[in-house]
Formats: structure tokens, sequence, C-alpha cells
């Protein structure tokens, strides 16, 4: 063990997270990787005990023993069921940071290039501008139905970028309610926008002033891939940002609309007012938007994030029942993570899409008008699974029940 680079503390951490687990096997149902597998180290109760053995020296590493801790899609499913409150997460994040120090754990050129590209998101919106053309063009269907189909599933997964450019300040629709800062994120002028300029939309009509500062990463793709100095790196800077616009002005509510990003935004909730969407609009009242009827068929998708970060899924359809006549049909398949899960789509797409499967067909039983979900990595998954069906954040749909929207 002493060739994975580790302190003290991080050791200790390790051993006494690992020591939590009992063995007892409860968390296995929930755990999609052993559902599909049905291999004990592809559970959690096998990784843990992987863990023990690479901490102990049992185990040498090599890319080989470490693929399950690979192979885990970080869904938070074990956590959220674990009697012993295991420590998943951390273990996981601090045993792949200590590997890549480590120069144990190598990456694909994917996964580099997208670690680096957050850091540039003007680099990442242009690409995506490209990348969106491209998609919705007749070059992009002619190959599509022609490639192999492994590589078709990577050609499928070039997201459909919009065009529209945000504005830094949006003033208050009537007589102003307070100020609010919307979080663009790394992605969101990229792959966003609709949900970004459909949340101003609402807030300003709900009287609020919107700010939207520049693009910044929380850094939550390199807290899980290993790379934890960078991403505290990310986050310190996000804070920095925060202290300008809260020293500049009185803010009500700095909002985000990724829930993957939580887990790093909730290390800044005790100094700023820091609420995912769904949470900030399912607790307000919405009457002066007077939302419309829209007898539409809508699926539900409540991704890991909602369901064992946030713990907010049920706020997904309180906040989309106030829309009078809509039909909400929630997916069973939600149970386990659509394989979107971070960077997974990306680094093994074969899997993320057997993964996906479940949701696709049970989407096309339900023959819904759209599908919502409020996390960007399974909007981008889902859609390029599905391509017929508008897959929306569910901000959008509500902008679509606005009186002028009909
Ligand atoms: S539920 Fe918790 S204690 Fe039980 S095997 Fe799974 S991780 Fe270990
Ligand atoms: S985080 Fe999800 S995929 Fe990973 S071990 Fe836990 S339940 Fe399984």
């Amino acid at each position: 063990m002493s060739r994975i680079a580790l302190n003290t503390k991080q050791r200790q951490q390790l051993l006494a997270g690992s020591d939590r687990c009992v063995l007892c096997g409860l968390c296995l149902p929930y755990c999609p990787t052993y559902q599909r597998s049905r291999c004990e180290g592809e559970s959690p109760r096998g990784r843990v005990t992987l863990i023990q053995a690479l901490l102990s020296g049992q185990i040498e590493v090599s890319s080989a023993a470490i693929k399950p801790l690979d192979n885990c899609l970080l869904c938070g499913n074990c956590e959220a069921f674990c009697p012993s409150q295991v420590p998943y997460a951390m273990l996981l994040d601090t045993l792949r940071s200590a590997l890549v120090r480590s120069g144990k754990k190598s990456r694909p050129w994917l996964l580099r290039g997208l670690l680096a590209g957050v850091r540039q998101p003007r680099v990442m919106q242009r690409l995506a501008r490209w990348g969106g053309r491209y998609r919705r063009s007749a070059v992009y269907q002619w190959l599509q139905v022609r490639l192999p189909s492994a590589i078709a599933l990577r050609h499928q997964q070039i997201p459909v970028a919009g065009e529209a450019v945000l504005q830094a300040n949006y003033p208050a629709i009537g007589a102003s309610g307070g100020r609010v800062v919307l979080l663009r994120g790394c992605m969101g002028d990229a792959f966003e926008q609709q949900t970004l300029h459909d949340s101003v939309t609402l807030l300003t009509r709900l009287g609020r002033q919107v700010i939207l500062p520049p693009a910044q990463c929380c850094g939550a793709l390199h807290q899980h891939n290993g790379e934890a100095a960078q991403a505290a790196q990310m986050l310190a800077a996000l804070r920095q940002q925060l202290v300008v616009e809260g020293a500049a002005q009185k803010i009500e509510s700095v909002l985000y609309s990724v829930g993957g990003c939580h887990g790093q935004y909730r290390q800044l909730q005790h100094e700023f007012p820091l609420q995912d969407l769904i949470s900030y609009f399912a607790n307000i009242d919405l009457a002066p938007l007077k939302l419309q009827p829209t007898a539409l068929r809508v699926a539900v998708h409540e991704p890991c994030s909602s369901r064992n970060l946030l713990k907010n899924s049920l706020l997904i359809y309180r906040l989309l029942a106030q829309i009078p006549a809509i039909t909400l049909l929630p997916l069973s398949a939600s149970r386990y993570c659509c394989g979107a899960a971070g960077s997974f789509m990306l680094t093994d797409p074969q899997a993320a899409a057997l993964y996906r499967a479940p949701y696709i067909e049970e989407i096309q039983q339900l023959a819904p008008d759209l599908v919502v979900t409020p996390n960007l990595g399974c909007q981008l998954h889902l859609y390029a699974g599905l391509s017929h069906l508008p897959v929306l954040h569910p901000v959008s749909l509500l902008c679509r029940a606005l009186p002028d929207a009909q």
C-alpha cells in the first residue's frame, strides 16, 4: 500500500469508513452494477472489501484490480440504504484521488479533455455550438444510421446545444421582490441555455432581479475523478465569486440547476444561501405566473442526485403538479442510475447505454409527450437514447405553461 499516495489522515479515514461495513448485504438490491452483473466484486460490499484489501496490501494495485472501483456509478443508492452509514462516496473519492496521485490510474483521452474543458467554459461553449449545428444537420442523420454500432453510440452523444447568449443581469418585471444569483456552472452556456433562459423568465416574472456571474466550474467532475486538489481550487474560485457578488448587493438566494454538483455546493451552504432550482421554485408562491392548463403526458425522471443527494425527488412532482391538467408519469426505472453518472457515459458508452435501456423501454411503453429531468447529464444521456422526444428540465415545462406561451 505504501505505493499509493495516502497521508496518515486519509489512510485513517479510509480504514475507519470501510470498517463501518458489517457485510450485511442490504445494499445489494439497490446497486445497479451488482444488479446487472450479479458479481460480488461489483457490489458496494465487494468494493469496500477491495478497498480494505488494497489498504492492507493483500492485493497489488493493477488496472484489473481497480476496475470495479472505476465501474461504480457513484449513484449513492448504497449510502442511502446502508444501515451502518458507510461513507461510500468519501471512500471512493479518496481512493481514486490517491490512485491518480500515485500514477496508478490512467484516464481515457475523452475524460482528460472533459476535465480540461470544464476549466475553459468559452472553448466548451464554442465546441458545443459547432457540435449542436452538426447534430441538427442532415449529415448527422445520414451518418448515424450507417456507422458501426459502437461508433454510432459515441456519435449519438454529440449533444444538441442552443445558440442563445445569456446576459449578466436581468431586471425584475414589475415590483422587485429581491435579487437572486443564478449560477451557469461550467456547462450552462454550452448545454443548458434553455434551462437557464427559462429560469430567468420565471424568476423575473416573479419579481426577482437575476444576476448571472461568469461561468465557473464547481469541481464536481474533478472530485469524482481523483482530482481532489483541482476540485478544491475550483470551489475556492466559486466561493470568491460569491463573496464578490454578495458584497456588491444583498442576495436572497444563489440558485443552481445541476443536482450532481450539490456535493460541491453544499460545502459552501453555511456561507451562502445556495439552493437548487427545484427546491427553490417548489417552495415559493407561483400564483403570479398564472400557469395555464397544459394537457401533456409527462414522464418524470428522478436522477440519483435528487433521490440520494438533495433528497427532493417528491418536490419535482409537487412543483409540476401546479400546472393544471398535466399528467405526470413517474418512471419506475428511476430507482437505478440511468448510466449518465457524471463522466461515465463518456468513458464507457456501451455500459452507459445498457443502464439506460430500461428507461428507453419504459418511456416507449408510456408514450409520453415529453420527458423531464432536473439533471443536465441525465438530460443529455436520455435524449441521446430517445432522439425523437424532448427531454427538458422541469423549469422549462413551467415556462411552457405561461399564458403567453400557449
Ligand atoms: S449495507 Fe452497508 S454495511 Fe451492509 S454490506 Fe452494504 S455497505 Fe456494508
Ligand atoms: S454508488 Fe451506486 S453503483 Fe456504486 S456501489 Fe453504490 S449503489 Fe453501486
